[in-house]
């Protein structure tokens, strides 16, 4: 078979309404890529990501005689002001990023389908054995920047990743990452407030809040992360607030990322959800992830974190929760009101 036609799958992709687009050799990651991470325990309890590791690192167990991966990168950046305090983490604000990114990637797929019916392909949102920001520094689209986070030039590090495995060669691939801009800056490493990053784009995700907040849903959150939760309660967003290459965001227009309601909550309102608020606000977004106890009891710690007075009854009643998370949390979070 011939080779695609590179200017026609970026085409598609425009249409479809990606931001970004590019085009890697389908060749095998070094292991040491994923497995050094993984041996050093940084993956804390995250399991899936090293129980389809050869898949990870080898895109034909994917998809058998893989030549090509497609990455695209989504710009989900808003400023709206009515979120502009919410402690949930940006990209969690509106419409669950999987459900918009897997519908991109399904028109695409019925797009190239339709175009190459004998090549056989195979996509990943997020939730894949697949190494996304790997791929996404093949195809050209930018570079792992020292806070972990994939840094593009147009979008800096406010965008999603997703990519499409083919069968069939290209046109034209790119010629690796884009160049590195973090050069000596440190701000990311020096705004952690947990010391989760530890150079060279390597996350501790024990430490990391994101982790803290949305994966640990069974453990406490450990005291000397607490403390730091202050309107925190959903992923963290600090190690890309302060980023310089963040400085000139571009707004998105894609109305599936603007916020919703319960974006327009305070840490307060969140600590006191009911069961009937939380099936009102919470299904069809990502924070589901959370559970309704865990997204509580992170509410309680970052009213602890704060110190706010003014939860004290709250946090009264909180002591008497039928969830033991959430109790405990909120006994902590009257002992730091009173430290
Ligand atoms: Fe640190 Fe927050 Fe970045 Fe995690 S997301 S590395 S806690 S600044
Ligand atoms: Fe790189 Fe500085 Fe941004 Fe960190 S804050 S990712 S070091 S440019």
């Amino acid at each position: 078979m011939t080779s695609l036609p590179t200017a026609h799958l970026l085409q598609l992709s425009q249409e479809v309404g990606f931001d970004l687009v590019g085009f890697a050799r389908a060749e095998p990651i070094p292991p040491q890529t994923l497995l050094g991470w993984l041996e050093s325990g940084c993956a804390a309890d995250m399991d899936w990501m090293s129980t389809r590791a050869a898949e990870r690192l080898d895109v034909s167990l994917l998809l058998p005689g893989a030549k090509t991966v497609i990455a695209f990168a989504t710009n989900y950046y808003r400023d709206d002001p009515r979120a502009a305090d919410s402690p949930i983490a940006r990209y969690a604000r509106g419409r669950d990023y999987h459900s918009t990114l897997r519908d991109k990637l399904k028109a695409y797929r019925k797009r190239f389908s339709e175009a190459y019916p004998g090549v056989k392909h195979y996509g990943s949102v997020d939730s894949g054995p697949l190494m996304e920001k790997v791929w996404a520094a093949r195809a050209g689209l930018g570079y792992v920047g020292k806070n972990g986070c994939f840094i593009t030039e147009p979008y800096g590090s406010w965008v999603l990743l997703s990519a499409l495995i083919l069968d069939a060669e290209v046109e034209a691939y790119a010629g690796g990452p884009a160049e590195d801009r973090c050069g000596h800056c440190r701000k990311c490493l020096m705004s952690c407030p947990t010391g989760a990053l530890l150079g060279q784009g390597r996350v501790n995700a024990r430490a990391c809040l994101s982790y803290q907040t949305i994966e640990n849903r069974h453990a406490e959150v450990p005291e000397s992360f607490r403390v730091e939760m202050d309107n925190l309660i959903f992923g963290c967003d600090i190690c890309q607030d302060v980023c310089p290459l963040n400085r000139h965001p571009v707004f998105t227009p894609n109305e599936r990322f603007a916020p919703r309601a319960v974006a327009e909550l305070g840490v307060m309102e969140l600590a006191a959800l009911t069961p009937e608020e939380y099936e009102r606000l919470i299904p069809g977004t990502a924070l589901g992830r959370a559970r309704y106890d865990g997204l509580r009891r992170n509410a309680v710690y970052a009213l602890g974190a704060a110190k706010q007075a003014e939860a004290r009854s709250l946090l009264v009643k909180l002591c008497e929760d039928p969830s033991e998370q959430v109790r405990h949390a909120a006994e902590w979070a009257l002992r730091h009101l009173d430290a």
